[in-house]
């Protein structure tokens, strides 16, 4: 049985002292509430160590936003997923949107990052998505479709099962401008259909696909009705301790 999971993707926000803030604001919501999914934040590398202090990650799973695509070495400025992992989080993001438009990551890229990351025993939430003019001319399905077979179907069934996929549509990001909740069913049934045909019906089951753009407490509740939208990653609504969870209680 897949999981349902509610991400937080802080991005570049907040200092350190306000990250340990925040991420003790949701830790100590999340005991108070009744929660029918996991929940994790993803947050900048300089606070991985501080915030796995203060959480109890069997309630709050922490991640980092993104890890090297080398091993070690000369790679100044570079945090290896060797490193994310000895922080104690337990996820990495790989292959937002912000990454592929601003810092150029490729396909390529990508597949040597989610390896490594696999390797150092990360649980990777890997993000696809399409531009509008995509969405507008009919190829976002296709678009979607290469994203995922150039970055992941290298990998062998059990690897795959460490994948987390995050759709997120790069129109509806930090955008105030939320897919349809038809829209999202739409594309996560046609991933899922896609996972089915490399991996398996048992595989594409258990793979937990995630929503992102622009979800709130408010469209939470109808885009994860949805009968293959398994939860959300959340970017802007995740800086709030208040609306992370009105969005994780969604369920
Ligand atoms: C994101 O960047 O992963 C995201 C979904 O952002 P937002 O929720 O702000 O649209």
């Amino acid at each position: 049985m897949r999981k349902n999971i509610v991400a937080g993707n802080w991005k570049m926000n907040t200092t350190v002292p306000e990250g340990v803030k925040l991420a003790k604001e949701v830790n100590e919501a999340l005991k108070d509430a009744t929660v029918k999914c996991d929940v994790v934040i993803a947050v900048p590398f300089t606070h991985l160590t501080a915030i796995d202090a203060v959480i109890d990650q069997n309630k709050l799973g922490l991640g980092a936003e993104n890890c090297a695509d080398k091993k070690s070495g000369a790679f100044t400025g570079e945090v290896s997923a060797a490193m994310v992992a000895s922080t104690g989080a337990k996820y990495v993001i790989l292959g937002h949107s912000e990454r592929r438009q601003y810092y150029g990551e490729t396909a390529e890229t990508l597949r040597e990052k989610v390896l490594l990351a696999l390797e150092n025993g990360l649980k990777v939430i890997f993000c696809v998505g399409e531009v509008l003019e995509q969405r507008e001319n009919g190829t976002y399905l296709n678009v979607v479709k290469e994203q995922i077979e150039k970055s992941l179907f290298n990998l062998s069934e059990a690897d795959f099962g460490q994948i987390v996929l995050a759709y997120e549509p790069v129109w509806a990001i930090g955008t105030g401008k939320t897919a349809t909740d038809d829209q999202a069913q739409e594309m996560h049934a046609f991933i899922r259909k896609t996972i089915a045909e490399k991996y398996g019906e048992v595989v594409a089951d258990d793979t937990t696909i995630l929503y992102g753009g622009s979800c709130k407490p408010s469209n939470a509740p109808a885009l994860f009705a949805k009968p293959d939208v398994d939860g959300g990653l959340i970017g802007g609504a995740s800086l709030d301790a208040a609306s992370f969870m009105g969005i994780v209680t969604a369920f």
